[in-house]
């Protein structure tokens, strides 16, 4: 359905946003997410899934993704490790669930926009169900981060210009003709992926955590947090949903209004102007969450307090452990807290 208009479009159609030029949501069944299906991913939630067809498109695309670790790491707080994801991310849950409609919908090449973990994870996707893709990324990505795009057999187009500039190339490929938009920012069928780490912490936990910290860039994980939770609460499992907390690095952090002052090492998180900023802020306040910004000093002791207690992880990670255990620790509320730690090392 579109955000705009409330024209209704078939699941299926390649289109990307409504021809008014509004963003769409998903309408589907109200069902119990967790009265789950037989398998051993996050596909075991299909009922709750976006898919057409038959709905066994899925089995060809999926990599496993889902069923990551919980792990305790003092009273009251859990860290939810997104990094044993296939590619290294939660954007996996999302890049499947995208990937396994355009493989139904009969997409023969796909291209994206990304820096970082949602471009190799449409690259990863696409290799699995067989499709070429494109990724548009912006001059300046670092080398590493482009390899691994290409390490998939995906073509890595360098944008000059930045992140907007590589949407818009994107973009333009896609107004060519013959290319499936694999968009984990616009389309909406990324954030229902994404819900299932909801899902999975409900489970993992016996019972809702009061707060889930949450490192946020273009928000899809704040979104696809809040979504799955709500899911929840409208089938009767609880009567409210988490705080989300959203965590910018200082020196890009729009989310909380500030400008932006030079790069910063979590580079996974550095979007200057997120498409869906307002929305994202909304969540974040009717969760009863905040934005929390870490400065950039705190990110490389963050990242080797959690090396220490062995989990290796990226800047952008360590910068949601850095406000749950050292910036804010007394703006959580008392209760299961998890951070929500994405990105491998490298
Ligand atoms: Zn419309």
């Amino acid at each position: 359905v579109c955000r705009r208009c409330g024209r209704l479009w078939p699941l299926a159609d390649p289109a990307w946003r409504c021809r008014c030029g509004g963003l769409f949501d998903l309408l589907g069944p109200s069902r119990d997410p967790l009265d789950t299906s037989p398998g051993w991913s996050l596909w075991r939630y299909r009922a709750v899934l976006p898919v057409v067809g038959d709905g066994s498109a899925w089995q060809n695309v999926s990599l496993g993704e889902g069923l990551t670790p919980l792990v305790p790491v003092r009273p009251g707080l859990w860290c939810k490790l997104e990094y044993p994801s296939p590619t290294g991310s939660f954007k996996d849950r999302g890049a499947a669930v995208m990937m396994a409609l355009a493989v139904a919908g009969g997409a023969r090449r796909v291209v994206a926009d990304s820096s970082g973990n949602a471009g190799r994870a449409v690259a990863a996707y696409a290799a699995r169900a067989g499709i070429p893709a494109d990724v548009f990324v912006p001059a300046g990505t670092a080398p590493h981060r482009v390899a691994a795009i290409e390490a998939f057999g995906a073509r890595a187009v360098v944008v000059e210009g930045d992140r907007s500039a590589a949407a818009g190339a994107a973009l333009g490929a896609v107004a060519a003709g013959g290319a499936w938009y694999a968009s984990h920012v616009y389309r909406p069928e990324f954030v229902h992926g994404v819900k299932t780490l909801a899902f999975e912490l409900w489970e993992q936990l016996d019972e809702p955590p009061r707060a889930v910290v949450v490192p946020a860039g273009n928000g899809t994980l704040v979104q696809g947090l809040w979504l799955g939770f709500r899911e929840l609460a409208a089938c009767g499992r609880a009567r409210s949903v988490p705080a989300i907390v959203a965590v910018q690095a200082e020196r890009c952090a729009p989310l909380a209004g500030m400008p932006p002052a030079g790069p910063t090492a979590a580079s996974g998180i550095a979007i200057p102007h997120p498409p869906r900023l307002g929305e994202v802020r909304a969540t974040v306040l009717a969760s009863g969450g905040q934005v929390v910004t870490v400065p950039e000093e705190a990110l490389a002791p963050a990242r080797a307090e959690l090396a220490g207690m062995g989990m290796a992880v990226e800047p952008t990670a360590a910068a949601a452990w850095a406000a749950a255990s050292h910036v804010q620790p007394a703006a959580l509320p008392p209760g299961p807290v998890v951070v929500v730690l994405s990105g491998g090392p490298g």
